[in-house]
């Protein structure tokens, strides 16, 4: 089943992947090695040098770090058998500033590769990714990488899979050597020494005789195995009972059914960096994840019905798929698609279910890193870039315009952070617009506007790392000049009681009488994210013509945040009754009506200011602990759990970002740069009254 030039292959030897982990386990260094042995690159791209392929923008190869995550696709043989595979790979970002990137790859793939540091174990990131997956039901298998380190103990981060990530590990190998002596794997399936030859960058893979000194512990863990995967097939399940012999490719097959059933996560060992491991890694991604016809059907929503549908993911169905990533490119804008069902052919016209806007797609590739391949047709299980589509984003829907179906959009989190940015002229102004424009439609996770009254210009994004890349992008690739503030906390308001505002608009412009009354309603809602804004006017009261102009006016005051300047969340909003006069009604009268009710009501309110609470996990050596949790203690931050690893100190817990912001600074002078600090969204949350006086001043 090889594939030809311009189309793609059978859906059954194809495997969307991505590979999830903490920042620094390894995910750049291993896809490189998977493109090297996989022949795509004839040289070994390293982090360390800022050669890797998959970081290529200057930012991530000056901070040797993956921002964007970029599709690549690679053709792998397993040898075992001769069967070829296509893998689509998403390369995603560890850091939680980038986040977002991880969502929306997760929302699309079918399967993913977790690394583990093999020193660090289970990460706070590590932690975060995987039950992200956890939530997109995506089947697993864990590369515990980095085994030639120092401390490296892979026996405990199987532990700590199952203690911190609730997942079930099921150990295909285990590490031959350990540190500095890590030689390779035994592979417990075939119960031979699996070594790599370190004059072809481990390129040629050789197996061998179990070793003795290790043939104990094999069988030990072989015993595991057979116990872990034994009940998914009953082949193996009676040979496994009557004690008999059992055959390879049954545990094969019992393994697959056991992870596609996402009831455990096959664990292999080795280490990127020093060049093992990595091909079997990819063996097992065709052997044991699952292909696009595994998934069998998307739950989908017809437009048409209201109702949900199960589309089965074939060639044959009509054409649905999902734009899951933008980027601008200079050959023309790019929108990363995954085909779900039936076929998406260059020069094919699809709509745009979210939009309902028609799209063409001028042209389709597949990627590589930077470089691409280009494609008549893409299929049902693809992972293609499209150029052409004018007014799709992130999360949007292509269906075949007689059949719109609607699949759910990832979700991304709310900002917690912003700055100031000030143009230098009027002529960057409008620059910084255009750039600022584009780049929140490509990253979903940063935001901008301008304020009402000052014009002046604030982004937005996940935390302090994103808004400095955000930053460098706009200055250097934008060119935009511009002055830009300090990172500040991005608060939120909300309201503490349900108020009622009326406003009567009533004027003569332009010789004619206009005239609206509007009453609103604002109401607490927790669970409201983002404003609920509700209509409960009729067409009785008034004629419909009027009615968007009303709901404007009110969406776009609720919008516009609260007199602080604070967006406005947690409220529920209702439009519960409007006036209309024969000959007086005009859509101004109704959007300005319904934008000063609306802040009629707000007025009534003591405004209830919102912080952005984070989850941290800080790891420090003992002797610097007691220093650590002092400090802590006076940010507000409430410890919920400490854990002692070799012997580093674990705390976990919640802290008001506004208390730790610049915090690995400190962190580093208080542990003479030994500690180590993640910060992640959790909620908003109230500020405590003596914060609150500092607003009101
Ligand atoms: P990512 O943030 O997960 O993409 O991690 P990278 O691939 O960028 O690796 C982070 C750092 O760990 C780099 O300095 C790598 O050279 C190093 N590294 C990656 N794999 C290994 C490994 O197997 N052994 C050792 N000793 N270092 C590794
Ligand atoms: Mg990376």
């Amino acid at each position: 089943m090889t594939r030809k030039s311009g189309k793609t292959s059978s859906s059954s030897h194809i495997r969307n992947i991505g590979i999830i982990a903490h920042i620094d386990a390894g995910k750049t260094t291993t896809t490189e090695r998977i493109l090297f042995y996989s022949g795509i690159e004839h040289r070994l791209g390293e982090v360390d040098e800022g050669t890797a392929k998959m970081d290529w923008m200057p930012e991530e190869q000056e901070r040797g770090i993956t921002i964007t995550s970029a599709a690549t696709t690679v053709d792998w043989t397993v040898s075992r058998s001769s069967a070829k595979y296509h893998i689509n790979n998403i390369d995603t970002p560890g850091h939680v500033d980038f986040t977002a990137e991880v969502e929306r790859s997760l929302r699309v793939l079918d399967g993913a590769i977790g690394v583990f540091c093999g020193v660090g174990g289970v990460e706070a990131q590590s932690e975060t990714v995987w039950r992200q997956a956890d939530r997109y039901r995506v089947p697993r298998i864990a590369f515990v990488n980095k085994l030639d380190r120092v401390g490296a103990d892979f026996y405990r981060v199987l532990d700590s899979m199952r203690s911190r990530l609730g997942a079930n590990p099921v150990a295909l190998q285990i590490p031959w050597g350990a540190e500095k002596g890590f030689r390779g794997a035994i592979d417990l399936i075939e119960m031979r020494a699996v070594t790599f030859d370190e004059n072809t960058f481990g390129a040629t893979v050789s197996t061998e005789e179990m070793p003795e000194a290790v043939e104990d512990r094999a069988r030990e863990w072989r015993e595991k195995l057979l116990e872990g995967v034994a009940e998914f097939d009953d082949g193996l399940l009676s040979s496994y009972l009557e004690g008999g012999q059992v055959a390879a490719d049954d545990v094969r097959r019992a393994i697959r059914k056991g992870t596609l059933a996402l009831a455990i996560s096959p664990v292999l060992c080795g280490s990127a960096l020093r060049n093992k491991g990595v091909q079997p890694l990819l063996d097992a991604v065709c052997d044991f994840l699952p292909a696009p016809e595994d998934i069998r059907f998307v739950t989908g929503h017809q437009t048409k019905t209201g109702k949900d549908v199960e589309v089965p993911l074939t060639d044959s169905g009509h054409t649905l798929a999902l734009v899951f990533k933008s980027a601008s490119d200079p050959h023309g804008d790019l929108s990363y698609v995954r085909i779900y069902s039936g076929t998406l052919a260059a020069g094919a016209q699809v709509l745009n279910v979210e939009k309902d806007v028609r799209e063409r797609v001028q042209k389709i590739f597949l990627m590589h890193a930077n470089e691409r391949r280009q494609l008549k047709e893409a299929r049902a299980g693809d992972i293609v870039a499209v150029v052409g589509l004018k007014k799709s984003t992130t999360g949007d829907s292509l269906a075949d315009p007689r059949h719109p179906i609607r699949l759910e959009p990832p979700r991304f989190p709310n900002t917690v952070i912003s700055m100031a940015i000030e143009p230098r002229s009027i002529a960057d102004r409008d620059r910084l617009i255009d750039a600022l424009e584009k780049m929140a439609r490509d990253d979903p996770t940063f935001r901008w506007k301008s304020d009402r009254e000052t014009g002046q210009l604030v982004v937005s994004g996940m935390g302090e790392l994103h808004l400095e890349v955000i930053k460098n992008l706009l200055l250097r690739e934008f060119k935009v000049d511009a002055r830009v503030g300090k990172p500040r906390v991005a608060y939120r308001q909300t309201i503490r009681s349900a108020q009622e505002g009326e406003s009567i608009f009533e004027r003569q412009i332009g010789g004619k009488q206009h005239f609206a009354r509007v009453r609103v309603r604002i109401e607490p809602d927790p669970d409201a994210e983002v404003p609920v804004v509700k209509n409960e006017v009729t067409k009785v009261d008034v004629p419909l013509e009027f009615h968007p102009p009303l709901i404007e006016g009110v969406t776009g005051a609720v919008e516009s945040g609260g007199d602080l300047g604070f967006p406005i969340i947690k409220i529920r909003v209702t439009i519960v009754e409007a006036e209309f006069r024969q000959n007086e009604g005009s859509p101004i009268a109704f959007t300005t009506a319904g934008a000063e009710a609306f802040a009629r009501a707000l007025e009534k309110e003591e405004p209830r200011i919102l912080e952005p609470v984070m989850r941290f996990e800080v790891q420090v050596p003992d002797e610097y602990y007691g220093g650590v949790v002092n400090d802590f203690n006076q940010r507000r931050a409430i410890v919920q759990e400490t854990d002692l690893q070799g012997d580093l100190r674990i705390l976990r817990g919640t802290v008001p970002l506004a208390e730790v912001f610049g915090y690995t600074t400190i962190l580093r002078s208080l542990t003479q740069g030994r500690g180590t600090i993640s910060l992640e969204p959790e909620s908003y949350a109230p500020v405590p009254v003596e914060v609150e006086e500092r607003f009101r001043l």
